[in-house]
């Protein structure tokens, strides 16, 4: 570690201890080093756990798995690492995850510069000398010319705000920070907190062999059908014989997914072919129903309403107690305008005797306590407390760090202000920092929108050694013209218009109450094109020098 410098002159290269610090070793930093290596830059990749895997190294609850079939999420940049991994579930579970993302760190020699147990608390900036000084909890700091942010969309876990948290005798966990040691279940009763994509995997799989469970919903959400199952080696061998056309569907699809939607739209079609398809979909393994329904099932909210109804209908269908189903159907939002939970068994779970739904619009938490928790009518007891209540989403994994830019401003205070990037990847005031999946970058099946962003920012370091710049800043404008696109491709979304995390809702986080548009709702086609002409024309939305 270098000690501070104090000059006021530009660093040059061989005094820094990095070209560039990346934080975080989930799938985007691995990949991230990576890249950077093959440039032969001097890379350090900082990450708070104790190993690789980020979302996948945290998330360790019962029944945690992908919604997104394997095989569409792995990397796609290696051919070999293609053909040496077999996937053995269409959605694998987050220990094999977890395997596959060790095996690729070892595959690739990454751990080497990668330091673990090493949570950054600050970055700043020194425009005099174009250098971010990253300093960790423990202290040490590190100066780079580059600092890429690569901390996930989801890694900040929130915790409801009511009394008595701290109380609790017995055991409590947020889904994602669940212990790495097994945890015995068994005949305990269990309450869970939270009915989103985690809450929901982690019901139905806890339900099995739960004492009682009790489920704490406040809203729920429109979930469908997973239809995992094993895959078989010969079907394995398929699979990888036809990597080359699956890469290539995510890459032409609009959400990076198997699935796109259908070209017909909802009213074009008999009310039999309707009910049909939808009946096909809901058959059909993964996120068909969400992303490969009707065109207009997430635009029309006449469409929008038809499906829900199909939905609900299947619910009513599912769960034995009428009282009990009508909780479980969504009446506040439509289907598919938050993200839909994909679930196996998810409604049946409520029809075993040893689980209890409580409706907390009905009758709200007012504490936990030593040994339980208090509604406004009951007082339970539980051994374990699960939290499958979400994230400080987007901005709060970079809001935990104090990240300062020109003139000692703040990202946090900034994106209070106006939360605005420059396509995701840059933000204006915050010269040489890179985000992968930052706000308003491409979602969809992350791991592909990774890939693109990953390569993009390798391309423009690229391009500034080449050219011996030193410094790159998003211009005002350009950040205005993309704030101004992510506006209008937003517009017409109702997903766009109900509260979620994707529009920057969290009842759970001060200041977070206010609906925004916190990530880009266009297509994966005009992400991509719009980073192509900036890199093609010669990065000229950036200030370079
Ligand atoms: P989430 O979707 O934000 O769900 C949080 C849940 O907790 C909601 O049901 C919410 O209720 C509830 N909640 C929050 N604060 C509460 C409070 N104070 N009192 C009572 N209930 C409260 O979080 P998540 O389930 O962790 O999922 C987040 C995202 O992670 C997903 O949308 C998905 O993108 C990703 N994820 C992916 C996978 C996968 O790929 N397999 C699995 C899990 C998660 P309200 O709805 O009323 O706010």
């Amino acid at each position: 570690m270098t000690q501070l410098i104090t000059e006021t002159q530009i660093i040059d290269d061989k005094d820094l201890d990095y070209d560039v610090i990346v934080i975080g070793a989930g799938i985007s930093g691995l990949y991230q080093l990576y890249k950077l290596r093959e440039l032969g830059l001097r890379v350090k990749v900082l990450e708070a756990g104790t190993g690789v895997g980020g979302t996948w190294y945290w998330n360790r609850y019962p029944g945690a798995r992908f919604d997104s079939e394997s095989y569409s999420y792995g990397y796609s940049f290696s051919d070999e690492l293609l053909k040496e991994w077999d996937w053995h579930e269409h959605f694998a579970s987050q220990p094999e995850i977890l395997k596959y993302l060790q095996y690729v760190s070892e595959k690739f020699d990454l751990e080497k510069d990668i330091q673990f147990s090493s949570r950054v608390k600050s970055t700043i900036f020194n425009d005099d000398q174009r250098i971010w000084t990253t300093t960790l909890e423990n202290g040490d700091f590190f100066i780079s010319r580059f600092l890429i942010s690569a901390v996930g969309i989801l890694s900040e876990p929130t915790l409801p705000k009511v009394d008595g948290i701290e109380s609790f005798k017995g055991r409590s966990f947020h889904t994602s920070r669940w212990p790495h040691e097994p945890i015995d279940l068994n005949d305990k009763k269990i309450a869970v907190i939270g009915t989103g994509a985690s809450g929901v995997q982690t019901i139905q799989e806890v339900c099995k062999v739960a004492g009682n469970l009790t489920v704490f919903q406040r809203r729920p959400n429109w979930c469908a059908p997973l239809h995992n199952g094993t895959i078989p080696k010969d079907e394995m061998e398929e699979i990888r014989s036809s990597y080359k056309n699956i890469f290539q569907r995510c890459w032409d699809t609009v959400g990076g997914f198997l699935h796109t939607m259908d070209s017909r739209g909802t009213f074009e079609v008999s009310e039999k072919e309707r009910e049909d398809f939808w009946e096909h979909l809901y058959q059909s393994r993964g996120f068909g129903i969400w992303q490969g329904n009707f065109k207009d099932m997430l635009i029309d909210p006449e469409a929008n309403k038809l499906m829900s109804e199909f939905v609900a209908n299947k619910i009513r269908s599912r769960v034995s107690n009428p009282k009990t189903a009508e909780k479980l159907i969504p009446k506040d939002h439509g289907f598919g305008t938050r993200r839909v939970p994909l679930e196996t068994h998810y409604f049946e779970s409520y029809n075993r005797d040893n689980v209890e739904l409580i409706d907390l619009t009905e009758t709200p938490i007012l504490s936990i306590t030593a040994d339980g928790l208090k509604t406004t009518d009951r007082e339970f007891e539980f051994d374990i407390i699960i939290y499958a209540t979400g994230f400080n989403a987007i901005t709060g994994s970079f809001d935990k760090i104090d990240i300062e830019g020109m003139n000692g401003l703040k990202l946090k205070n900034q994106w209070e202000k106006d939360l605005e990037t420059f396509l995701g990847l840059q933000v204006s005031n915050f010269p040489n920092m890179f985000m992968v999946l930052g706000p308003h970058a491409l979602l969809g099946n992350n791991p592909r929108s990774i890939e693109y962003n990953v390569e993009w920012i390798t391309e423009t370091i690229n391009y500034m050694r080449n050219n011996s710049y030193t410094r790159a800043e998003a211009t005002a404008e350009a950040v205005q013209t993309w704030a101004d696109y992510v506006a209008e491709q937003g517009e017409h979304l109702l997903s766009n218009k109900v509260d979620s995390w994707m529009t920057g809702i969290n009842t759970n986080v001060e200041g977070k109450n206010k609906r925004i548009l916190a990530r880009y709702s266009g297509t994966a086609q005009s992400y991509r094109k719009r980073c192509d002409e900036v890199a093609q024309s010669g990065y000229k939305e950036l200030n370079l020098s």
